[in-house]
């Protein structure tokens, strides 16, 4: 569009909500994955591929061939800003595998991104895409980048160029980006406008698009959704009833609202909900509207008046049905493993359990629903919006969240069944389930 045409009213209201939205993507002064650093959380992802990878007893070549990614890519990515002077960034992409489809994941903006970090999650990616049986490998890309210090105009240029660097690399059966933290629906619809100038039409390229460029209903709330749907599951297995459950949830952003927003509307009991403001507990249970509307105007729960204030480390430790650390990474380690008193955990965040902490919680008998499953929503329905773009068609909300609900309960099904049949924990069973249908993926495809 020519800069000096006018948006029609409705184009422009959107794009100046991105634009807020984008601001409030700013991600907040922590490291990434928490107080776990990112060489941990690589050493997670292998230490639990190598865990199943024993009970499958699987071959050293195979393993090999498993864990090596399949390419490690890394760019300058230099802008002019809008001072004018010239600003040069470091962009990721790492494609992990690509055995059971065309690999996606998440794009990262964030000033502590690394390769290290990037090549973690990934992995994760690709294990993933796999235990819920969705057609695609994995992939994870970044540029570090303090998006705090950026315009839009720059942000929207750091874009366009990192999609210079690499559009060749993705594409809609190569490698599909999706939003991660620091990036939101508007990137993504930059990332298709530029990635179009060289391979023309194309809306599958990228997911978590605008819903009105393409984008699919019900992404925001799939992450959310998937992990209320997965503990409900959850729930029913181990016989306690939803009503009568008390849960704890960790974070109020995007998974965390929509998590405790899916239980009220369950019938569950939300006795605790924080941000990086602190935690609110009530045990007679939280007024979950009440909260999300206090956020929308406040900004965070500081000061919302539903119940007694408490820590976040103080929320970890609650006497509860179910905890959902559903903000941060390695928030739960062996110096408060002992003291947790949740009947299971349900991990809506990437890696909040440390593996010294994971084998803690398999002693002490607490249940744990590991991140490759619990948040496995969102990259459901990025793939949902990837078949609707391929199609030229749209799917309603309802649909979205039937598919959605059809294909998390398959995949808790079988990760369950699998963890009772080889007497493991779910989450080995997860990796289980993962590693032998990319291993299955890799043989029969042959090199
Ligand atoms: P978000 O930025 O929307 O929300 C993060 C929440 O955590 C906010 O409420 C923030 O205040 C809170 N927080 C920040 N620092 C904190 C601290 N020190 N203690 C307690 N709370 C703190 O992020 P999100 O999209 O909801 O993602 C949350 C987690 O879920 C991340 O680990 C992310 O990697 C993972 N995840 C997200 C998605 C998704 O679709 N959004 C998908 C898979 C996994």
């Amino acid at each position: 569009m020519h800069s000096n045409q006018k948006l029609p009213a409705s184009i422009g209201i959107n794009l100046l909500k991105a634009y807020i939205s984008f601001i409030k993507t700013v991600p907040p002064p922590f490291s990434p994955q928490g107080p776990q650093n990112m060489k941990s959380a690589l050493e997670a992802a292998e230490q639990y591929f190598v865990e199943a990878a024993s009970v499958l007893d699987l071959s050293s070549s195979m393993r090999k061939l498993l864990m090596t990614p399949e390419r490690e890519i890394k760019v300058q990515v230099p802008i002019k800003r809008d001072n004018g002077e010239i600003a040069t960034f470091v962009g990721y992409r790492m494609q992990h595998n690509s055995a059971r489809g065309p690999m996606k994941g998440g794009l990262r903006y964030h000033h502590e991104v690394n390769a290290d970090e990037v090549l973690a999650l990934a992995s994760l990616m690709t294990w993933k895409t796999a235990v819920v049986d969705i057609p695609y490998g994995g992939a994870k890309g970044g540029i570090s980048v303090n998006i705090k210090e950026m315009s839009i105009d720059e942000l929207e240029r750091l874009t366009r160029r990192f999609v210079d660097e690499l559009h060749d690399l993705f594409g809609p059966d190569k490698d599909i980006p999706a939003p991660d933290m620091g990036t939101n629906s508007q990137t993504m619809a930059w990332i298709m406008n530029q990635y179009q100038k060289f391979h023309g039409f194309s809306p599958a390229c990228v997911t978590g698009k605008p819903v009105e460029l393409y984008g699919a209903e019900g992404r925001e709330e799939a992450t959310g959704r998937g992990v209320g749907t997965l503990t409900l599951a959850t729930l029913r297995k181990t016989k306690r009833p939803i009503e009568s459950a008390t849960i704890a949830i960790q974070g109020f952003g995007n998974v965390g609202s929509f998590t405790a927003a899916y239980f009220e509307k369950a019938g569950g009991r939300v006795v605790a909900i924080s941000d990086v403001s602190g935690g609110v507990f009530n045990r007679m249970g939280l007024d979950v509207t009440a909260a999300l509307e206090w956020v929308k105007g406040k900004g965070s729960l500081a000061e919302f008046q539903g119940g007694e204030h408490i820590s976040n480390e103080e929320l970890l430790l609650l006497d509860v049905d179910v905890l959902i650390p559903a903000a941060l990474g390695g928030v739960l380690t062996e110096n408060n493993a002992h003291d947790v008193r949740a009947k299971m955990i349900i991990e809506a965040a990437n890696g909040p359990i440390t593996p010294e902490a994971d084998a803690i919680f398999r002693k002490r008998e607490i249940l744990v629903l590991p991140d490759i499953l619990a948040n496995a929503g969102g990259v459901t329905v990025s793939y949902f919006e990837w078949v609707q773009n391929q199609q030229y068609f749209r799917w309603d909300l309802r649909r979205v969240r039937e598919e959605l609900e059809n294909t998390l309960t398959r995949a808790f099904d079988r990760v369950w069944a699998t963890a009772e049949e080889k007497k493991v924990s779910l989450r080995t069973a997860a990796y289980l389930l993962a590693i032998g249908r990319v291993g299955r993926a890799e043989i029969l495809g042959g090199i």
